[in-house]
């Protein structure tokens, strides 16, 4: 069993994306060629988002996006603990402070109820993760942004394709930022990602910071990077984003098979009724963690941990805050564990896999033709 079948998937698409990856070979503009714009334009239609700015990575997306606003040496931007470690860096490496608010832990996603008291002078922008694919609370931060004349940044690397009050995940807020990594719920096989915006001047000023803060050939009105997104990937989205409905009602289905087995046995990450999770990870939340992972690994499941650390105690960011600032983020990292997921999970492995959690817990296993949720 894989931890996110990859192979199958490619499998599952495979002349598509070879026809797309030949047409990129055989054109030859491996550079901006014709399938970034025409993913730029797809992309934007999915979310609903005016522009689409395609960049490396999403750490990449997240830095442009900070860039485009302006955030530099002495900016404060106010994000969760709890994510993987490019958030708060592309934050540091601006000159910036990540402010850490502490997450809600029946859903791990930062707590709105939080984020005003920590706004000062010094803020910036607000940014938060939708993490393991379930939108954050937008509503309440767009709402204190506003108050406070701050833009705000979703994290929407783990996302894509989720949906929050009639809305896509990447148009909530200020700017939208994913990713295209190999496992996330839309991937490439490399690097990619992309920034969405409403706001003309921001999706201008991030198009000049993608490539060398250019606005003309040699003319660089501003500082940037070397951020674009290979066209060969953005193919390979392109190819992928045929079936990519399918898969997340796939993942839908995957998430509903683990749910009926394991919802009141043993605690889970909780989805909130107004909006629905892109299902990057399905994760259950655990008294005795290192146990029950070396159980579930002893029989050939693999698991993962999404973040053994919270962001404010690693090492290289220590110093910026109170070693007791996150007292939840802190618990949940001891406890958290994600299963495997994925369109091409079936309902026997989800099986397997659920059934194998509960007896490694100690929960009494349902009995056949016992209803499955209790
Ligand atoms: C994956 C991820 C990123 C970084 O994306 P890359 O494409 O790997 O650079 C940023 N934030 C979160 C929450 C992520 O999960």
């Amino acid at each position: 069993m894989e931890f996110i079948d990859l192979k199958a998937q490619y499998q599952a698409s495979r002349e598509l994306i070879n026809a797309r990856i030949q047409a990129v070979l055989d054109h030859g503009q491996y550079i901006m060629g014709p399938e970034v714009a025409e993913l730029e334009s797809a992309l934007a239609a999915c979310t609903g988002a005016r522009h689409c700015v395609t960049v490396s990575s999403g750490t990449e997306a997240l830095l442009i996006a900070l860039m485009a606003l302006g955030v530099g040496p002495g900016d404060e931007v106010i994000t969760t603990p709890f994510s993987f470690i490019a958030t708060a860096e592309a934050i540091v490496l601006l000159g910036a402070r990540p402010v850490f608010a502490d997450i809600n832990p029946a859903t791990c996603n930062i707590d709105p109820g939080l984020v005003e008291a920590l706004v000062t002078p010094r803020t910036r922008a607000i940014m938060p993760v939708s993490l393991y694919g379930q939108p954050a609370d937008m509503d309440e931060i767009n709402a204190i942004a506003l108050r406070h004349g701050l833009p705000v940044i979703e994290d929407a690397a783990q996302s894509f394709g989720a949906t929050y009050r009639g809305k896509k995940s990447c148009n909530l807020s200020t700017i939208g930022c994913t990713s295209f990594f190999p496992s996330k719920p839309l991937g490439c096989y490399g690097d990619g990602g992309a920034l969405f915006t409403s706001d003309d001047a921001i999706a201008a000023a991030a198009r000049e910071i993608r490539v060398h803060g250019q606005s003309r050939r040699y003319v660089h009105t501003r500082v940037g990077v070397g951020g674009r997104m290979d066209t060969l990937q953005c193919a390979v989205v392109l190819a992928k984003l045929d079936r990519f409905e399918w898969e997340l009602g796939q993942r839908q289905r995957a998430a509903a098979s683990y749910d009926a087995l394991l919802s009141g046995r043993v605690q889970l990450v909780g989805h909130a009724r107004d909006r629905s999770s892109a299902w990057a990870q399905y994760t259950v939340v655990l008294d005795e963690r290192d146990r029950v992972q070396a159980e579930l690994h002893a029989q050939g499941i693999p698991t993962a941990v999404h973040y053994p650390v919270p962001m404010h105690l690693q090492p290289a960011y220590a110093h910026l805050s109170r070693p007791d600032a996150c007292p939840v983020a802190l618990e949940m990292a001891g406890r958290v564990m994600s299963l495997p997921m994925g369109p091409y999970l079936d309902e026997a492995g989800a099986r397997k896999v659920a059934l194998a959690v509960l007896g490694a817990c100690g929960v009494a296993l349902p009995a056949a033709g016992e209803p499955a949720a209790v």
